[in-house]
């Protein structure tokens, strides 16, 4: 174990501003970057110092010098300072005291902050080491500084590695990375590996040309596909090892049979434009950008699952008059035990027959009012029949055992509703006791969120409907099913769109048909990086769509997009969820229905996440997992066991059937790379425990 700590990255970060200096400002980005670091261990480390000093020079160079000499951290993240103002020195005072400036790392994070930002360019990031220290220059910013911060993340660890000279775990990123088809810098990080390189060329060699232009870089940023992309920003795009496998096959490689659609397969974006963000970032910016829909006046009955719009009163009080709780009489209390006349009846549902008196009690039963004079109940158990008539039908007298007291099994007027009072809020889901409640105070037309209408599309020439025979090249459509099936479990009103064709026109027309009958339309397929995957083009170019994300960090589901539209009716959620049909349902679960619970007014649209054990070891990917899993309790545990539902492979649709959660597996890091049988691990629930 004590290996292990002795690995962990020693981070510092130190904020270079005079606002945040004199107090002026918070420290939002410095607080990020440890949040990212402590919180969302976004490497393997810790932050063992955080500091603040003002734009100066000097100041500057010391704290960096006693980081590095003194403190001995691996990792120094500046923040601020890197601009272009007349106090920004970050830069000056880091290259000032580093040993062996690290380009590299400055170019990887500028490139992906231009695809971001024309501004970065303004942004004059110094990186390098001192010692074993590795000093990295983030904006000022708290998205910038974070951004390039992510930029940063892939060469950290082996960085540090090297640095520290741990031969063992160098020789195993070495090793992972050939496995993974990803050509490593040589060991002296000043050239590239060029004999590696060869290996992995695109076959009409524009990596040489590249390689000429820029001199030593990492090999996965040879895929650019020269200017050839429609004039979309991503001539490099971004990079992650968990994709670079396929782009070093050439321009041949591609399931997908082109000859029949006019589209310049050569001229697709090698790389998906959109950056990669993550699950939890995807989730945020849905939530964040799907509105709550208006309010509908809704009949009480059928307003199961609803939430509620506005608080509801009570009419009038419950019970309406003060009812008795027992069978039995009703009786003055004072007149003590012993024997009373029996002089009427009150039945539940009638008015009282007679009053009481001295003496004197009236039989009640339960939920009758209480007579006139009568000021307790006493129960037929604590009584015994003195007298009744010879038929035997009506009691005359009795006795009672017990002194009642004053109130006694009476539900006084109004205790347990009273008149005016709130009853249901704003905002709570209507559940069988709600529709109770609302019966109860007669509240028959109720104020509610609408529902959101959701239309499910497939996409792609290979479908067929269920009922047809199988020709060639052709499967039948399961996804609609599926995912139609699954939203109508949410009790959400789903259309069902049918299937566009790949092909620009077929998406176009069935899209904007759809727009005007729903609120959300969910597509599956068409978004990975085929070059029939149009769905994204047609909903930027023809339907001025918002595309808020394209990619996430996640397994299965790594091309999931997420868009909208404005127009005169408000605005539309779109999802394109990616064609596999595990990951589709995957991410349907994920994104689509907290949207809609949003959308319907629920103020806690998250999914519900338990622990679970995993019941035996689980191999980690490097992307965030989502592993399918039977929950299941055994008795006396707290915990449920995660039973997995066996090969993972995000086409086996059969992995999914007896799924009832969603194991949230993170991802793969040199330290950990299982998680073993018996360890604790988040769990989405998605279906019936
Ligand atoms: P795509 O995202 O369109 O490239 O599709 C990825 C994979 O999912 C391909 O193997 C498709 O054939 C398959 N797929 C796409 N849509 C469906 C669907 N509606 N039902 C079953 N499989 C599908
Ligand atoms: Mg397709």
């Amino acid at each position: 174990m004590a290996d292990k700590s002795d690995r962990r990255i020693k981070v510092g970060v130190l904020t270079v501003s005079d606002s945040c200096f004199n107090g002026k400002a918070d420290d939002r980005s410095g607080s990020n970057l440890c949040h990212l670091i402590d919180e969302d261990h976004l490497i393997n480390g810790n932050i063992c110092v955080k500091d603040i000093v003002p734009d100066d020079i000097e100041k500057i160079k010391k704290t960096l010098k006693e980081w590095c000499d003194v403190k001995k951290l691996d990792l120094v993240l500046t923040t601020g300072g890197t601009g272009f103002a007349p106090r920004d020195v970050t830069p000056e005072a880091t290259k000032s005291v580093l040993e062996k400036e690290a380009p590299g790392m400055t170019i990887a994070m500028l490139k992906k902050s231009l695809e971001v930002t024309d501004l970065a360019m303004l942004s004059r990031l110094t990186c390098g080491t001192r010692g074993h220290t590795l000093v990295i220059n983030l904006p000022g910013s708290t998205k910038g500084s974070e951004e390039c911060f992510r930029f940063a993340l892939p060469g950290i660890p082996h960085a540090v590695d090297l640095l520290r000279g741990s031969d063992q775990s160098v020789k195993d990123t070495h090793s992972k990375l050939q496995a993974e088809g990803v050509v490593e810098p040589s060991k002296d990080h000043h050239h590239g590996n060029h004999q590696s390189v060869q290996e992995h060329v695109h076959p009409k060699g524009h990596h040489h040309h590249h390689h000429g232009e820029r001199g030593h870089h990492h090999a996965s940023h040879h895929h650019g596909g020269g200017g050839h992309n429609h004039g979309q920003k991503s001539e490099h795009g971004h990079h992650h090892h968990s994709h670079t496998h396929s782009h070093h096959h050439g321009h041949n490689h591609g399931h997908h049979d082109s000859s029949k659609v006019d589209i310049k397969v050569a001229y697709r974006p090698r790389e998906s434009p959109y950056p990669l963000i993550s699950v939890d970032e995807a989730v945020q910016t849905v939530l964040n950008t799907t509105p709550q829909l208006d309010i509908e006046t809704v009949h009480f009955k059928a307003c199961m699952g609803r939430f509620l719009a506005e608080d509801v009163f009570a009419k009038d009080a419950l019970p309406p008059f003060p009812a008795s709780i027992k069978d039995g009489y009703a009786v003055i209390a004072a007149d003590g035990d012993g024997k009373r006349l029996v002089s009427g009846d009150s039945t539940a549902g009638a008015v009282p027959e007679g009053t009481v008196t001295s003496g004197y009690c009236v039989r009640i039963n339960t939920g009758a009012p209480l007579p006139v004079g009568a000021d307790a109940v006493i129960q037929v158990e604590d009584t015994l029949l003195e007298r009744y008539t010879d038929d035997g039908r009506t009691e005359l007298e009795i006795k009672i055992m017990k002194p009642p007291s004053v109130g006694q099994d009476i539900r006084p007027m109004g205790s347990d509703i009273a008149k005016g009072e709130k009853v249901l809020c704003k905002g709570q889901k209507l559940s069988p006791s709600e529709l109770g409640l609302l019966a109860t105070v007669g509240v028959t037309h109720v104020p509610c969120f609408k529902q959101p209408v959701v239309g499910v599309m497939s996409t792609g020439n290979e479908l067929l409907e269920p009922d047809e025979a199988l020709r060639e090249g052709k499967i039948r459509d399961s996804n609609r099913t599926t995912l139609i099936a699954q939203l109508q479990e949410h009790n959400f009103p789903v259309l069902d769109l049918g299937v566009a064709k790949d092909s620009p026109d077929s998406l176009l027309k069935l899209m904007k048909s759809s727009l005007e009958k729903v609120d959300v339309i969910v597509t599956s397929g068409g978004v990975s990086m085929g070059e029939k995957d149009l769905l994204r083009h047609v909903l930027q170019t023809d339907l001025k769509a918002k595309i808020h994300f394209g990619r996430v960090f996640m397994k299965p589901g790594k091309p999931t997009t997420f868009a909208t539209v404005d127009d005169d009716k408000g605005r539309h959620l779109f999802f394109g969820l990616p064609g596999n049909p595990v990951s589709a349902i995957v991410t349907c679960n994920l994104y689509v229905i907290p949207a809609l619970n949003k959308m319907l007014g629920n103020t806690n649209p998250g999914r519900t996440v338990i622990k679970a054990k995993v019941e035996k070891d689980i191999h980690l990917d490097p992307r965030p997992e989502y592993h399918r899993v039977l929950l299941k309790w055994n008795p006396n545990e707290d915990l449920p066991y995660a039973y997995s539902t066996g090969n993972q492979m995000s086409s086996r649709l059969l992995s999914m059937s007896t799924a009832n959660g969603l194991l949230m597996l993170p991802p793969r890091t040199e330290e950990r790379t299982v998680v073993l049988k018996g360890e604790t691990v988040d769990a989405m629930i998605i279906g019936r425990l």
